[in-house]
């Protein structure tokens, strides 16, 4: 018999299924015995009655405690007019147990699955398998599977590729420190991971790839404050031959799709998004991540916007300059290209606090879900870029000699956009925490409590890598 999932018994009635999952609570009535078993898809309520079924049936189901992993034949029934329960999938039938088998037993558990919300965060990230078994945390994780899966179909009917670039890598500048692996074959030199796939996107454009996006893991090796991990996932997007609008389009037909599809409960509160300019949004909200929400208690409200024209560049102190000598810094994305109305500027390098650049954010109720930019396809003006922020000639070759030698080889205008799907994930689904919508997050100081990461190496490894 080939074991059905327990949320479809109801279309299974007066049939002989087989169910299997884990016992969620157990109660005694005497000559019956009441257990609601969960599998991935929800609970069944399963019946064993005293005297029936297989030999010793009634003695097995009394064994039973929380989370014990069961495997049961039975009969599914309608319940009894009094007994049905609207509040559950399944609430209007029950199994009758025929036969059953004890596939694992189970040790108490450390917190009663669903109120592991209830308990202190660290003891769920200890137990964080145990977690995953409560209904919220299944539903967060079959969304963001669901979302993810809407991605993938959008962008393959839009002609993208998905690409898988490297993970060892060399550093990139994007604002955040990064992550450094000892290279054992190269003593002395090391990969960085990297902080997005920015640079490789724009070589597969080079490729002549033309639409590309990744479901790609991010490193950023920062201090933990606020709402960050230290790995993260961004859907990342390429396009060749393309303007702002181009990009924003895509994007914005995607996210309503996803909306609808999977939250048809929810309002997005205007399409097409409303486009507000930084100065705009700073003046009239004071931010440039406005929550445009008309009822901020709405929990279905959706309020999206754009947000454009950034200045290119703000003034920063030494310390703080990614490296560099200058005082100007990028506010985004070195890579990014000015407004085409500033362009002349950024080649004179004029006016250069008044250069607006490319960069749109995407806004969902007050958070930035995702940012992205038209890039410098010319050699030349990508150097002006790294000339004004300060970088000196021979770094600028150390650094991003490959990008500028392969952008001479004929590169064609693109842009891009990567999207913190985490957070995307958490705002749709009502979370207050990237954590809660991750399988294995790391807590606030980028520990993994339940692999106990990061730990000691032994000392051979520390030998074979060269280091102390
Ligand atoms: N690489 C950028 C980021 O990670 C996104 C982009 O400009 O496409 O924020």
């Amino acid at each position: 018999m080939s074991r059905v999932w327990v949320t479809e018994t109801v279309e299974r009635l007066d049939e002989v299924v087989e169910v299997k999952g884990w016992v969620m609570s157990r109660r005694d009535h005497g000559k019956l015995i009441f257990i609601d078993l969960r599998d991935r898809s929800g609970l069944l309520q399963v019946v064993f009655k005293n005297g029936a079924g297989a030999e010793g049936l009634f003695d097995k189901a009394n064994q039973l405690r929380s989370e014990y992993v069961v495997s049961i034949t039975g009969k599914i029934q309608k319940r009894g007019e009094r007994q049905i329960n609207p509040d559950m999938p399944t609430g209007t039938v029950e199994l009758i147990a025929d036969d059953m088998e004890i596939l694992a037993e189970a040790e108490t558990p450390v917190f009663e699955i669903e109120k592991a919300h209830e308990v202190g965060e660290d003891l769920r990230m200890q137990y964080r398998y145990l977690d995953l078994r409560s209904e919220r945390m299944r539903n967060n994780l079959e969304k963001r599977h669901q979302i993810i899966s809407i991605i993938h179909n959008y962008l393959d009917a839009e002609k993208f590729w998905e690409i898988e670039t490297p993970y060892l890598t060399k550093g990139t500048p994007e604002g955040a420190r990064e992550y450094v692996i000892p290279a054992r074959l190269n003593p002395g030199s090391y990969f960085v991971l990297p902080q997005s796939p920015q640079q490789f996107k724009q070589l597969l454009m080079v490729g002549g790839v033309e639409r590309y996006y990744q479901i790609a893991r991010c490193f950023r090796d920062e201090d933990m404050r606020g709402d960050r991990q230290a790995e993260f996932t961004q859907m990342d997007m390429e396009m060749s031959f393309v303007e702002r609008e181009d990009v924003m389009a895509v994007n914005e037909a995607m996210l309503i799709k996803i909306v609808e599809t999977l939250y048809p409960e929810k309002r997005i509160q205007q399409v097409p998004f409303p486009r507000i300019s930084y100065k705009e949004a700073m003046e009239k909200y004071g931010s440039d991540r406005p929550d445009l929400r008309e009822d901020k208690d709405d929990p279905n409200l959706l309020a999206f916007c754009w947000v454009i024209d950034f200045p290119f560049f703000e003034k920063t102190n030494k310390e703080e300059h990614h490296g560099a000598e200058g005082e100007w810094t990028f506010t985004h994305n070195p890579f990014s290209a000015a407004i085409p109305e500033h362009r002349e500027w950024l080649q004179n390098k004029q006016n250069i606090g008044d250069i607006l650049t490319t960069q749109y954010d995407i806004v969902l109720n007050g958070y930035e879900i995702g940012g992205g930019s038209i890039r410098n396809h010319k050699a030349e003006d990508l150097r002006k870029v790294l000339e004004i922020i300060g970088h000196k000639p021979e770094n600028i070759e150390r650094d991003f000699g490959h990008m500028l030698k392969a952008f001479t080889f004929g590169t064609p205008p693109h842009g891009g956009i990567a999207w913190g799907l985490d957070r995307l994930v958490m705002l749709l689904q009502n979370e207050p925490s990237i954590r809660d919508v991750m399988a294995f997050p790391k807590t606030g100081d980028a520990r993994d409590l339940m692999m106990g990461a990061p730990a000691d190496v032994s000392a051979k490894q520390l030998k074979e890598l060269g280091l102390s």
